[in-house]
């Protein structure tokens, strides 16, 4: 595997543009609140690892936010566990692959859960606003909330990816790890 390592401190500038939505808004909750529920930390998590983030790194990413609300001990006993058995060094041993689009739509999101993807579980009206406080092109946040109401989650997602770049690809998306890769490629050149 010839990926590049991706560093911690470059995923804050990463979020804006090539992480799509699902991702921004947990990187953007785990900067606000320090925390996710465990369905934001199996989704995001994976999705770190396909990205090109070390399991050193990520271990010292979910530490540097949840020891700001609660002890070094607690986080090593109940939350550094799942990090690396995200890496597949804990429990079965498997190498899990980041969810794809199919996946994250179809994930049960409960009150509290930022996970799921949000063209599918956020109410449009926060979405609406979510998209506006990004400062998308107010045309560009018209037509992703129109396509989302008629359910073409994927599609939003497309049209949410050329608002960003400021570009019209139309892509289909059909994996957060694929949106991140084609964003880089555009880039990166
Ligand atoms: Fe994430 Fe896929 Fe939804 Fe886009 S369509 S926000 S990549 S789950």
């Amino acid at each position: 595997d010839t990926k590049a390592v991706v560093p911690i401190e470059s995923l804050d500038s990463l979020s804006v543009k090539s992480f799509p939505l699902c991702m921004r808004q947990l990187h953007d909750q785990l900067r606000l609140a320090h925390h996710l529920k465990h369905g934001g930390r199996l989704q995001y998590g994976l999705f770190m690892k396909g990205i090109g983030v070390t399991l050193e790194d990520s271990l010292r990413f979910w530490r540097e936010e949840f020891t700001k609300i609660m002890d070094l001990d607690k986080f090593e006993k109940q939350y550094a566990y799942n990090v690396r058995y995200n890496y597949g060094k804990e429990g079965s041993k498997k190498n899990y692959s980041p969810f794809s689009c199919l996946r994250i739509i179809n994930e049960t999101v409960g009150p509290g859960d930022c996970h799921g993807c949000p063209y599918r579980h956020c109410d449009v009206s926060n979405l609406k606003n979510k998209l506006q406080g990004y400062g998308l092109d107010p045309q560009a946040v018209n037509d992703i909330v129109d396509v989302t109401k008629k359910g073409h989650y994927q599609v939003a997602c497309s049209k949410y990816f050329d608002a960003v770049h400021s570009i019209d690809l139309g892509l289909g998306i059909n994996h957060p790890n694929q949106f991140f890769e084609e964003s880089q490629k555009l880039i990166k050149g």
